[in-house]
C-alpha cells in the first residue's frame, strides 16, 4: 500500500508542510526575473481574480530544491527536495479541505468532490526537475491548478463532476533516465519488472529510493481503476518554444506532441598519425561526421522540423589522432510522422555519400522512437470553445504526463507563453501577467467542464 493513503481531508498531515518564513526570506532578494530564475516578483498577480493565491504558493514552493550557486533547480524523484515539494502539495490540499491522496505509484491527488463519482476533471502536471531546471516547467501547472480552484470558489462555481488536482511523480526523469515513470507507471506503459531494473547514478533502484521516501514499492502497477474514474485531464504547462510569443498570445492550446526518435550514427575510419599521414591517405570518419551535421540543420530547415547532434563520442580522443571511429547521436523531431522520415532518411543519405567520399563505413540504428500524441480532437474543441475563436492550437516536441496519459483517457495541454522558449534552465520564464491568464484560462475551462 501507497504509504499515504488517506483520503481523509481532515487527518492531519503526517509530512511536514514547507516552512513559509522560509520561502518568504529567499524569495526578498529575487523580485525580478533574475538569474534566480524567475521569481515573480512581490505583488505579483495581486488584486487579479486567480493571481493572489498564486503569489504565495509560487513564494512557497520557490526555494525548494534550487541550488545557491547556479540557482537552477534540483528536485529530482524520491530526494528531501521532492519530498518538501510533496509536503508542499499536500498542505496545499489540506488547506482548501481537499481529499488527499497517494496512488500505488507516488503520484498525488487532491479531490474536490466523490473521487468514486466517476467521470472527473483532472488537472495538474509535476514538482520534480532536470537537474539545474527552471522554476516554471511543472510547478507552473500544478501552482495554476490550486490557484484556478480557488478562482472557481471566488466565482461561486459549483462542481457538477469531481475534480481533482495531481501532481505526477518522477516526469523528468532526472534521476532514472526515464520520463513519466509515475504517469507510464499509472497508464501501464511501463512494466513492474522494467521499472524495477531502473538505478540511479549511484546504483540504487527505484523500489530503494521510493522504499527510504517512505513509500511502497511493493504497490506499484497499472491503475486502470483510477483511470476510469477521469473523464478528462487537463495539464497546463510553460511553453517550451516561442510560438506563443511569435503570435502574440498568452496562452495557447496543444494539438499534438511531434513524433520524435533518437538515431546512432557510427562512422568507421582509420586511426593513424595526424602529422605524418598525407591528407589524401587518410580515411577520417570526422569529416563525415561534420558534413552530416551540416546536413542534419540543413534538412531540418527545409522541412520545418528539428534535428540535433547533441552526444558525440570519439576513438582514440587524442589530438594527435586522426580518428578510428566517431559515433554521434540525432535527436530529430517534426509536426508529422511523414516529415520525421524524409528529414532523417535525406540526413542518412548525405551521410552515406559524404562517407564514401571519405572511406568511411557508416552504420545507422535506431534507438528510440515515440509515434506522435494527437490529443483528443473533442476534448481540445470544447476548450477551444470555452477560451473563445482565436486561441492559437500548437504543436510541441516536449513530451509530457499528458501525453502518456492521452493512450488512456481524453487529455488536452494548455501552454503559457515563454518570451524566450528557454527551458530546462534556470533562464526558464514565464511573465506575471501571462501566469495570471493561464490561472483564469484554466479556471474557466474547469468551470465549463465541471460546472455545468
Ligand atoms: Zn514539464
Amino acid at each position: 500500500m501507497p504509504a499515504e493513503p488517506s483520503t481523509d481531508a481532515a487527518r492531519p498531515a503526517d509530512a511536514p508542510a514547507p516552512n513559509p518564513a522560509r520561502g518568504a526570506g529567499n524569495c526578498a532578494s529575487n523580485h525580478a526575473r533574475s538569474a534566480a530564475g524567475a521569481i515573480p516578483p512581490e505583488g505579483f498577480g495581486e488584486g487579479r481574480g486567480g493571481g493572489s493565491s498564486f503569489q504565495e504558493m509560487w513564494r512557497e514552493l520557490a526555494p525548494i530544491g534550487r541550488d545557491a550557486d547556479t540557482h537552477g533547480y534540483r528536485r529530482h524523484a524520491w530526494t528531501p527536495a521532492d519530498a518538501d515539494c510533496r509536503a508542499w502539495f499536500r498542505a496545499q490540499a489540506e488547506s482548501r479541505g481537499l481529499g488527499y491522496e497517494v496512488d500505488r505509484n507516488g503520484n498525488q491527488w487532491a479531490w474536490a468532490g466523490d473521487p468514486e463519482a466517476g467521470d472527473a476533471v483532472v488537472t495538474g502536471s509535476h514538482l520534480d526537475s532536470v537537474p539545474d531546471g527552471g522554476a516554471f516547467d511543472g510547478p507552473l501547472g500544478v501552482v495554476s491548478s490550486f490557484a484556478a480552484l480557488d478562482e472557481l470558489r471566488r466565482r461561486g462555481a459549483e462542481l457538477t463532476r469531481p475534480l481533482a488536482i495531481t501532481n505526477f511523480g518522477d516526469e523528468e526523469g532526472a534521476r532514472f533516465g526515464l520520463a513519466c515513470v509515475g504517469s507510464r507507471l499509472t497508464a501501464g506503459q511501463l512494466t513492474v519488472e522494467a521499472a524495477h531494473r531502473l538505478r540511479d547514478a549511484d546504483g540504487v533502484s527505484l523500489p530503494q529510493a521510493m522504499e527510504r521516501a517512505g513509500y511502497d514499492p511493493d504497490a506499484i502497477g497499472p491503475d486502470p481503476e483510477r483511470l476510469a474514474r477521469i473523464g478528462a485531464f487537463v495539464e497546463l504547462h510553460v511553453e517550451q518554444g516561442r510560438a506563443l510569443d511569435l503570435s502574440g498570445d498568452a496562452v495557447g492550446i496543444a494539438s499534438a506532441i511531434w513524433p520524435h526518435g533518437r538515431w546512432r550514427f557510427d562512422f568507421a575510419g582509420e586511426a593513424n598519425h595526424a602529422g605524418t599521414t598525407r591528407l589524401v591517405d587518410r580515411r577520417d570518419p570526422m569529416l563525415t561526421y561534420a558534413e552530416t551535421v551540416l546536413a542534419a540543420r540543413r534538412e531540418a530547415e527545409l522541412a520545418g522540423a528539428v534535428a540535433t547532434f547533441g552526444k558525440i563520442s570519439c576513438e582514440p580522443n587524442g589530438v594527435n589522432a586522426i580518428p578510428s571511429m566517431v559515433r554521434g547521436w540525432l535527436d530529430s523531431r517534426a509536426a508529422d510522422q511523414s516529415t520525421l522520415d524524409t528529414v532523417v532518411t535525406a540526413i542518412e543519405r548525405a551521410a552515406r555519400e559524404r562517407a564514401e567520399r571519405d572511406g568511411v563505413d557508416l552504420s545507422v540504428v535506431r534507438e528510440s522512437f515515440t509515434p506522435v500524441v494527437e490529443f483528443e480532437h473533442a476534448l481540445r474543441d470544447e476548450i477551444a470553445k470555452i477560451l473563445g475563436g482565436g486561441i492559437p492550437v500548437l504543436g510541441t516536441g516536449a513530451g509530457h504526463d499528458a501525453g502518456i496519459l492521452s493512450g488512456s483517457i481524453p487529455t488536452a495541454m494548455l501552454f503559457v507563453r515563454n518570451p524566450t522558449g528557454v527551458s530546462h534552465s534556470p533562464a526558464e520564464f514565464a511573465g506575471e501577467d501571462d501566469c495570471v491568464a493561464g490561472v483564469l484560462a484554466l479556471a474557466d475551462v474547469l468551470e465549463g467542464l465541471a460546472c455545468r
